[in-house]
């Protein structure tokens, strides 16, 4: 393991790479036709990976705009200086008009109530707020469906306080090659679309592509793609792989705090489900839990890396340190030999010399997909970008 940086206060980190970040982004930039806008995906602190020092890194390889879940993380986002357009990819609670008002944040839109209550507020300051209609096109999540998109519109045009600056819709399986559903998903977009233009109805920028269609549909870019996990270095499938290079961006690392060399028979951790089977056996702790990400399902399921060398995590999983074992005599079961001391450096995702640990051999160990791996170790643990 070369110098690494860890935070004062607790020996457990997420280290995010900006370089990676930036090199991402600029892979997917150059999917994109000449025009064709990038809306880079921030949602839920990015993904895990911070979503103001994200940004600014996509900023600088040609983000055109942002996604965020909330409103709050709209506000977040201009605080730190942003000034491209930001869309909620959803519609936020009535209540929260003014705020998206106040930090010119856009809403998605799918209620009369709300683009009217949008558009009172907007008007009494004397300003004109954007919003983007959401189509449903068969995810049956949010949105207007596609047969009610005109009248949807008509009932709330006659409003001066509000305008239109984006249609789409959102696909549930834009990473499946030749899928029927999405075959259907994206014809009701294209009647909903055809439907507005035919009324007359500005449709601002029209999108629909999140990261697999991005690279598996590029024929239905429209005016602007939504790119999200992929920009982290995550494959959102395995189909978009060998598709596109992406690098990593997210490792998480611990050092250790503790090391015994306990008598054979001694339990290890919450349940006893673990105890040392011989005498060369070193139990080392690290700190970091479920609390932080670290699923307890991988309780005795898990490995780490230390010294370019694998280890078997031993015991449950606690909610903010787990343990693991070294054969300090390296018997072929626990490599490795070298023992491991105080401080020591421990990679629980990411690479440390020639082995690696990957967020979607973990995410597969727990059943779920890297998407939620990632956005568990963002919860609590400080990051590090290097
Ligand atoms: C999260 C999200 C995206 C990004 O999806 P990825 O698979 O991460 O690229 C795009 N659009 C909407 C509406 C989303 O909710």
């Amino acid at each position: 393991m070369p110098e690494v940086q860890s935070p004062e206060t607790r020996w457990s980190w997420v280290e995010i790479d900006l370089d990676a970040v930036r090199r991402n982004t600029a892979a997917f930039k150059r999917c994109l036709e000449r025009g064709v806008q990038m809306m880079c995906v921030v949602k839920a602190d990015a993904y895990g990976h911070g979503a103001v020092r994200c940004a600014h890194q996509m900023l600088r390889a040609g983000a055109d705009q942002f996604a965020v879940a909330d409103v709050e993380e709209g506000i977040a986002l201009r605080q730190a200086g942003i000034s491209e357009p930001i869309l909620v990819l959803s519609e936020p609670p009535l209540e929260s008009v003014g705020k998206l008002v106040e930090f010119d944040v856009m809403p998605s839109v799918y209620t009369q109530e709300f683009a009217l209550a949008l558009g009172e507020c907007a008007a009494a300051h004397n300003k004109v707020a954007k919003y983007h209609l959401a189509v449903d096109t068969g995810m049956t999540r949010i949105g207007v469906l596609p047969e009610d998109v005109v009248e949807f519109r008509r009932a709330i045009d006659f409003h001066r306080g509000i305008e239109c600056a984006g249609t789409f819709t959102h696909f549930a399986t834009a990473d499946v090659p030749g899928d029927w559903d999405f075959e259907m998903q994206r014809k009701r977009f294209d009647q909903a679309v055809g439907a507005l233009r035919d009324a007359g109805l500005e449709t601002g920028l029209v999108h629909c592509d999140n990261t697999p269609g991005t690279v598996l549909h590029p024929e239905i870019h429209y005016d602007m793609s939504r790119v999200g996990i992929g920009l982290y270095g995550l494959h959102p499938a395995d189909s978009t792989r060998g598709r596109i290079d992406l690098a990593p961006v997210m490792s998480v690392r611990g050092r250790i705090t503790r090391v015994v060399k306990p008598e054979v028979g001694t339990p290890v951790g919450y349940g006893a489900t673990y105890r040392v089977p011989k005498p060369s056996i070193q139990i080392a702790t690290v700190p970091i839990g479920y609390a932080d990400g670290l699923a307890r399902v991988l309780s005795n399921k898990m490995s780490v890396l230390v010294n370019g060398e694998r280890c078997r995590q031993v015991g449950r999983i606690c909610m903010d340190q787990f343990m693991f074992a070294v054969d300090v005599n390296g018997a072929r079961a626990y490599k490795p030999t070298k023992p491991v001391s105080y401080g020591d450096v421990v990679t629980i995702v990411g690479r440390d010399g020639d082995e690696e640990i990957t967020m979607d051999q973990m995410a597969a160990q727990r059943d779920t997909i890297n998407y939620e791996v990632a956005c568990d170790f963002g919860l609590r643990l400080q990051k590090i970008y290097v």
